[in-house]
């Protein structure tokens, strides 16, 4: 059991009023709110440290320096990472799979060479390896998913031949809630050969993630999402991938000797990081791993997971709910029917349903999630989306509960 009004304490924005209403914060799977242990690291860091990091002979430079690679370690004790250099500081789970796509692409991809993914990905798993195949010609694949929302296991070993280089796939979608099997998914490519990325966005801030136990060539996933800052997310990669995959981006820090005619690259992880990383960011990072860790992840996946039960069961009580998928952890999609019809009537437009949730002070996301071709598969244009995280109560259910009811009723 979690101590929530003790943990409620830590995220100050909790206490805020939206429209003369207690705000109810269920979209965590767009970001999360921040602990004060975090707001606190970055000011502090700011105040006290600031320097550019790696450059410095002087006493802050060497401060800030020691304080950004003590994150990195931070970030691979919490994925179980075999070595910090392969951690690989980016932008978010977005920047890290393009930077995969791009350099994996770059070195081991041909015309007629093909990438798997899932019916289930979000764009930035599905646009970069399209990017890949206009500059390249990789044929692109999709494993289809089943009407229950779970990717359809019985196609995905037919998908795979001679050409297939790369598989990426979400760990848990961030529209059906549904977690993928990826460890047996990482055993069945590994089988033909071929490594796998996992999108650990959703995955991260809700379950324990260990690279080396799942064996996945690739990992990426986001600091915001799991309680960190923006701007900043993880790309862990095996080093015998990322040895042989040439930098990204080329600037500062990831570079040895630079002449004109040559130039040689920096060790790993500094050859994928070119230019001033967020290093207090990176910190934020790291202290808000170190409080998630503290709380325990199997604790918050316990909560989380209870919860999220708890409002399946009551959202099912209200006429005229639809859901999509299997909301295993975290993460519910629906939309309504209208008034007292129930089902058959037209759907109340998600738009229209989450505008008037907000008015009541609950925040929950609306629309196609950037899983536009999901929402093609499921002959929606969009839904509501409510995602827990750890300071969510029963309370905030029941009010989410009460306010759909509520304008279920206007229409
Ligand atoms: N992948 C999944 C499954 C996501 O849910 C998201 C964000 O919603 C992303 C990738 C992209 O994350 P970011 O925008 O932090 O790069």
């Amino acid at each position: 059991m979690l101590e929530l009004q003790e943990i409620r304490k830590d995220f100050p924005i909790l206490a805020r009023e939206v429209y003369d209403h207690p705000l109810v914060y269920l979209d965590n799977g767009a970001t999360t709110q921040k602990p004060r242990s975090v707001i606190d690291a970055m000011t502090n860091e700011y105040l006290n440290v600031n320097a550019n990091v790696h450059r410095g002979v002087h006493f802050l430079s060497q401060e800030a320096t020691r304080i950004y690679e003590e994150a990195r370690e931070t970030v691979r004790a919490f994925i179980h990472a075999p070595s910090t250099a392969e951690i690989i500081f980016t932008r978010g789970t977005t920047e890290s799979i393009n930077l995969v796509a791009a350099t994996f692409g770059e070195a081991f991809t041909q015309e007629g060479d093909e990438v798997i993914i899932t019916g289930m990905e979000h764009h930035s798993n599905i646009v970069p390896w399209q990017l890949l195949q206009m500059r390249k010609g990789i044929v692109i694949k999709v494993c289809p998913i089943t009407d229950e929302g779970r990717l359809n296991l019985d196609v995905l070993p037919t998908l795979f031949s001679p050409r297939t280089k790369l598989l990426a796939c979400t760990h848990v979608s961030n529209v059906l809630g549904t977690v993928n099997p990826v460890a047996d998914i990482i055993r069945l490519a590994h089988a033909h050969d071929v490594p796998v990325l996992i999108d650990g966005a959703q995955s991260v801030p809700h379950t324990t993630v260990d690279v080396q136990a799942l064996d996945c060539d690739f990992f990426a996933f986001s600091g915001h999402k799991v309680y960190g800052p923006t701007g900043i997310g993880v790309l862990y990669g095996k080093r015998q991938w990322l040895d042989r995959m040439p930098p990204y981006m080329g600037g500062g820090e990831m570079i040895q000797k630079v002449t004109f005619e040559r130039t040689t690259f920096n060790e790993l992880p500094y050859k994928f990081e070119a230019g001033t990383p967020d290093y207090v960011a990176a910190n934020g990072l790291a202290r808000a791993l170190d409080y998630v860790t503290a709380i325990g992840m199997s604790n918050i996946e316990a909560h989380e997971r209870a919860l999220t039960r708890y409002a399946r069961e009551q959202m099912a009580l209200i006429p005229g709910m639809h859901f999509y998928g299997s909301s295993d952890d975290a993460v519910i999609s629906f939309n309504v029917a209208a008034g007292e019809a129930g089902r058959g009537a037209s759907l109340i437009h998600h738009l229209d349903l989450g505008t008037l949730l907000d008015r009541l002070g609950i925040a929950v996301r609306t629309g196609h999630h950037c899983a536009e071709p999901l929402m093609h598969r499921l002959g929606i244009e969009g839904t509501v989306r409510a995602s827990f995280a750890l300071y969510n109560t029963k309370e905030e259910v029941d009010a989410l509960v009460a306010g759909i009811d509520r304008v279920r009723k206007m229409f």
